[in-house]
Protein backbone atom coordinates (compact mmCIF):
# COMPACT_ATOMS: atom_id res chain seq x y z
CA UNK A 1 0.00 0.00 0.00
CA UNK A 2 1.35 3.37 -1.02
CA UNK A 3 -0.67 5.52 0.97
CA UNK A 4 -1.57 5.18 4.97
CA UNK A 5 -3.03 7.54 7.08
CA UNK A 6 -2.51 7.24 10.83
CA UNK A 7 -4.90 8.97 12.97
CA UNK A 8 -4.65 9.59 16.63
CA UNK A 9 -6.31 11.78 19.26
CA UNK A 10 -4.59 14.89 20.21
CA UNK A 11 -5.00 17.18 23.15
CA UNK A 12 -8.40 17.72 24.42
CA UNK A 13 -10.31 16.89 21.12
CA UNK A 14 -8.06 17.34 18.13
CA UNK A 15 -7.30 14.76 15.76
CA UNK A 16 -3.37 14.13 14.64
CA UNK A 17 -3.03 12.89 11.47
CA UNK A 18 0.39 11.20 9.80
CA UNK A 19 0.27 10.77 6.28
CA UNK A 20 2.71 8.13 4.68
CA UNK A 21 4.05 7.07 1.08
CA UNK A 22 5.87 3.85 1.29
CA UNK A 23 7.27 4.03 -2.00
CA UNK A 24 9.26 7.33 -1.09
CA UNK A 25 8.95 7.29 2.76
CA UNK A 26 7.87 10.25 2.98
CA UNK A 27 5.73 11.71 6.19
CA UNK A 28 3.17 14.33 6.78
CA UNK A 29 1.77 15.45 9.63
CA UNK A 30 -1.53 17.10 9.10
CA UNK A 31 -1.35 20.51 11.15
CA UNK A 32 1.10 19.60 14.51
CA UNK A 33 -1.50 19.62 17.43
CA UNK A 34 0.86 18.02 20.04
CA UNK A 35 4.37 17.77 19.38
CA UNK A 36 4.99 14.46 21.65
CA UNK A 37 1.74 12.87 20.71
CA UNK A 38 3.46 13.37 17.00
CA UNK A 39 6.57 12.04 17.94
CA UNK A 40 4.99 9.09 19.84
CA UNK A 41 2.47 8.11 16.88
CA UNK A 42 5.98 8.30 14.39
CA UNK A 43 7.78 5.84 16.96
CA UNK A 44 4.66 3.93 17.10
CA UNK A 45 4.66 3.49 13.27
CA UNK A 46 8.49 3.68 12.53
CA UNK A 47 8.49 6.43 10.47
CA UNK A 48 10.71 9.60 9.74
CA UNK A 49 8.77 13.15 9.41
CA UNK A 50 9.14 15.19 6.34
CA UNK A 51 6.83 17.22 6.27
CA UNK A 52 3.59 19.52 8.59
CA UNK A 53 1.17 20.47 6.20
CA UNK A 54 -0.61 23.25 8.12
CA UNK A 55 -4.06 24.33 7.97
CA UNK A 56 -4.31 27.58 9.71
CA UNK A 57 -2.14 29.26 12.48
CA UNK A 58 -4.31 28.67 15.92
CA UNK A 59 -1.64 27.20 18.34
CA UNK A 60 -3.51 23.50 18.81
CA UNK A 61 -2.61 23.20 14.97
CA UNK A 62 0.60 24.83 14.50
CA UNK A 63 1.81 24.76 17.90
CA UNK A 64 4.05 21.76 17.38
CA UNK A 65 5.71 23.17 14.12
CA UNK A 66 8.79 24.31 15.98
CA UNK A 67 9.31 21.43 18.06
CA UNK A 68 8.79 19.11 15.11
CA UNK A 69 11.08 20.73 12.49
CA UNK A 70 14.36 21.32 15.49
CA UNK A 71 13.79 17.63 15.70
CA UNK A 72 13.07 16.57 12.28
CA UNK A 73 14.59 18.69 9.58
CA UNK A 74 10.96 18.78 8.11
CA UNK A 75 10.34 21.17 5.81
CA UNK A 76 6.86 23.43 6.92
CA UNK A 77 3.89 24.14 4.27
CA UNK A 78 1.12 26.86 4.80
CA UNK A 79 -0.61 29.80 3.55
CA UNK A 80 1.66 32.25 1.75
CA UNK A 81 -1.22 35.24 2.77
CA UNK A 82 -0.62 34.18 6.44
CA UNK A 83 2.88 33.49 6.50
CA UNK A 84 3.96 35.51 9.38
CA UNK A 85 1.71 33.43 11.78
CA UNK A 86 2.50 30.07 10.91
CA UNK A 87 5.73 29.28 13.23
CA UNK A 88 8.97 28.12 10.74
CA UNK A 89 7.50 28.31 7.74
CA UNK A 90 9.71 27.24 4.34
CA UNK A 91 6.89 26.83 1.55
CA UNK A 92 3.97 29.15 1.21
CA UNK A 93 0.94 27.69 -0.87
CA UNK A 94 -1.45 29.80 -2.47
CA UNK A 95 -5.08 28.28 -4.02
CA UNK A 96 -4.32 25.52 -6.33
CA UNK A 97 -0.96 25.30 -5.73
CA UNK A 98 0.27 21.67 -5.34
CA UNK A 99 1.97 20.39 -2.93
CA UNK A 100 4.30 16.96 -2.71
CA UNK A 101 4.19 14.56 -0.05
CA UNK A 102 7.16 12.21 -1.71
CA UNK A 103 5.28 10.66 -4.46
CA UNK A 104 1.59 12.31 -3.24
CA UNK A 105 0.49 15.06 -4.43
CA UNK A 106 -2.36 17.86 -2.49
CA UNK A 107 -3.94 20.51 -4.16
CA UNK A 108 -4.56 23.40 -1.87
CA UNK A 109 -7.76 25.14 -1.54
CA UNK A 110 -7.74 28.49 0.31
CA UNK A 111 -10.97 28.14 2.84
CA UNK A 112 -10.94 31.78 4.78
CA UNK A 113 -13.71 31.79 7.57
CA UNK A 114 -12.51 30.43 10.66
CA UNK A 115 -8.97 32.00 10.20
CA UNK A 116 -8.58 34.58 6.96
CA UNK A 117 -5.54 32.09 6.06
CA UNK A 118 -7.69 28.84 6.36
CA UNK A 119 -6.48 26.35 3.50
CA UNK A 120 -7.04 22.52 3.11
CA UNK A 121 -5.38 19.69 1.20
CA UNK A 122 -7.00 17.90 -1.16
CA UNK A 123 -5.34 14.25 -2.20
CA UNK A 124 -7.39 13.88 -5.37
CA UNK A 125 -5.58 10.59 -6.33
CA UNK A 126 -5.83 8.84 -3.01
CA UNK A 127 -9.55 11.26 -2.59
CA UNK A 128 -8.95 11.81 0.78
CA UNK A 129 -9.22 15.76 1.80
CA UNK A 130 -7.59 17.64 5.41
CA UNK A 131 -9.92 20.40 6.13
CA UNK A 132 -8.70 21.52 9.11
CA UNK A 133 -11.22 23.65 11.16
CA UNK A 134 -13.57 24.09 8.54
CA UNK A 135 -15.30 21.59 7.80
CA UNK A 136 -16.43 19.35 10.70
CA UNK A 137 -18.62 16.29 10.81
CA UNK A 138 -22.16 17.96 11.35
CA UNK A 139 -20.66 20.77 11.93
CA UNK A 140 -18.71 23.93 10.78
CA UNK A 141 -15.84 26.38 12.08
CA UNK A 142 -16.52 28.78 14.12
CA UNK A 143 -16.02 32.70 12.26
CA UNK A 144 -13.59 33.99 13.63
CA UNK A 145 -12.04 36.36 11.02
CA UNK A 146 -13.98 36.07 7.87
CA UNK A 147 -17.50 36.87 7.12
CA UNK A 148 -20.61 34.50 6.86
CA UNK A 149 -20.38 35.23 3.48
CA UNK A 150 -16.61 34.01 3.01
CA UNK A 151 -17.32 30.96 5.35
CA UNK A 152 -19.97 29.54 2.63
CA UNK A 153 -17.88 30.00 -0.10
CA UNK A 154 -14.95 28.03 1.83
CA UNK A 155 -17.72 25.24 2.59
CA UNK A 156 -19.34 25.52 -1.54
CA UNK A 157 -15.52 24.98 -2.48
CA UNK A 158 -15.56 21.51 -0.54
CA UNK A 159 -18.84 20.89 -1.66
CA UNK A 160 -17.38 20.78 -5.19
CA UNK A 161 -14.89 17.85 -4.03
CA UNK A 162 -16.82 14.45 -5.22
CA UNK A 163 -19.46 13.12 -2.87
CA UNK A 164 -16.95 9.51 -1.81
CA UNK A 165 -14.09 12.29 -0.67
CA UNK A 166 -13.01 11.31 2.90
CA UNK A 167 -12.81 14.15 5.07
CA UNK A 168 -10.92 14.32 7.87
CA UNK A 169 -11.23 17.14 10.03
CA UNK A 170 -9.56 18.42 12.96
CA UNK A 171 -11.53 17.91 16.15
CA UNK A 172 -14.00 15.09 17.38
CA UNK A 173 -17.26 17.31 17.57
CA UNK A 174 -19.63 15.45 16.12
CA UNK A 175 -21.53 14.28 19.15
CA UNK A 176 -22.35 17.97 20.36
CA UNK A 177 -22.68 19.06 16.29
CA UNK A 178 -25.09 16.42 15.95
CA UNK A 179 -27.30 17.60 19.02
CA UNK A 180 -27.38 21.17 17.23
CA UNK A 181 -28.22 19.73 14.10
CA UNK A 182 -31.36 18.10 15.01
CA UNK A 183 -32.41 21.19 16.59
CA UNK A 184 -32.84 22.79 13.51
CA UNK A 185 -33.59 19.47 10.82
CA UNK A 186 -35.54 17.03 12.94
CA UNK A 187 -37.58 15.39 10.22
CA UNK A 188 -33.86 14.54 8.49
CA UNK A 189 -34.25 10.59 8.80
CA UNK A 190 -30.55 10.42 7.26
CA UNK A 191 -29.62 12.58 10.25
CA UNK A 192 -31.30 10.79 12.71
CA UNK A 193 -29.91 7.78 11.97
CA UNK A 194 -26.84 9.26 11.76
CA UNK A 195 -27.13 11.11 15.57
CA UNK A 196 -27.89 7.49 16.83
CA UNK A 197 -24.98 5.69 15.42
CA UNK A 198 -22.64 8.89 16.42
CA UNK A 199 -23.76 7.64 20.31
CA UNK A 200 -23.05 4.25 19.52
CA UNK A 201 -19.65 4.84 18.04
CA UNK A 202 -18.83 7.48 21.02
CA UNK A 203 -20.36 5.25 23.81
CA UNK A 204 -17.90 2.78 22.94
CA UNK A 205 -15.33 5.70 22.48
CA UNK A 206 -14.62 5.21 18.94
CA UNK A 207 -13.81 8.16 16.61
CA UNK A 208 -16.68 9.47 14.38
CA UNK A 209 -14.00 11.19 11.89
CA UNK A 210 -13.12 10.85 8.80
CA UNK A 211 -16.43 11.43 7.02
CA UNK A 212 -17.52 12.09 3.30
CA UNK A 213 -18.72 14.70 1.50
CA UNK A 214 -21.69 12.90 0.52
CA UNK A 215 -22.76 12.07 3.97
CA UNK A 216 -22.02 15.56 4.88
CA UNK A 217 -24.54 17.05 2.27
CA UNK A 218 -27.33 15.01 3.19
CA UNK A 219 -26.83 15.43 7.52
CA UNK A 220 -24.65 18.96 8.02
CA UNK A 221 -26.95 21.93 8.41
CA UNK A 222 -24.15 23.79 7.06
CA UNK A 223 -23.91 22.44 4.11
CA UNK A 224 -27.99 22.49 3.95
CA UNK A 225 -29.30 26.07 3.57
CA UNK A 226 -31.19 24.78 0.80
CA UNK A 227 -33.65 22.60 3.19
CA UNK A 228 -37.08 24.01 3.54
CA UNK A 229 -36.89 22.49 7.25
CA UNK A 230 -33.46 25.06 7.73
CA UNK A 231 -34.98 27.59 6.25
CA UNK A 232 -38.46 27.77 8.09
CA UNK A 233 -36.11 27.31 11.32
CA UNK A 234 -34.45 29.96 10.86
CA UNK A 235 -37.65 32.36 9.75
CA UNK A 236 -35.94 32.90 6.24
CA UNK A 237 -37.93 30.61 3.70
CA UNK A 238 -37.02 31.34 0.14
CA UNK A 239 -34.15 33.60 1.52
CA UNK A 240 -30.62 33.52 -0.11
CA UNK A 241 -29.04 30.44 1.14
CA UNK A 242 -25.36 32.41 2.17
CA UNK A 243 -28.41 34.16 4.48
CA UNK A 244 -29.71 30.68 5.96
CA UNK A 245 -26.30 29.73 6.37
CA UNK A 246 -24.89 32.98 8.71
CA UNK A 247 -28.40 32.61 10.60
CA UNK A 248 -27.72 29.07 11.13
CA UNK A 249 -24.11 29.81 12.05
CA UNK A 250 -25.35 32.17 14.59
CA UNK A 251 -27.60 29.79 16.35
CA UNK A 252 -24.84 27.24 16.68
CA UNK A 253 -23.15 30.24 18.28
CA UNK A 254 -25.95 30.48 21.13
CA UNK A 255 -26.89 27.17 21.07
ZN1 LIG B 1 -8.79 26.63 14.75
FE1 LIG C 1 -8.79 23.74 16.14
Amino acid sequence: MAFEVFQFPCLNDNYGYLIHDSDSGATASIDSPDAEAINAALEEKGWALTHILNTHHHYDHAGGNEALKERWQCQIVGAANDAERIPGIDVRVADDDSVAVGGLIARVLEVPGHTSGHIAYHFAEQNVAFVGDTLFALGCGRIFEGTPGQMWDSLQSLMALADDTVIYCAHEYTQANAAFALSVEPGNQALVKRAQEIDALRSEGRPTVPTTIGLEKATNPFLRPDSREIQAVTGLVGKPLVDVFAETRRLKDNF
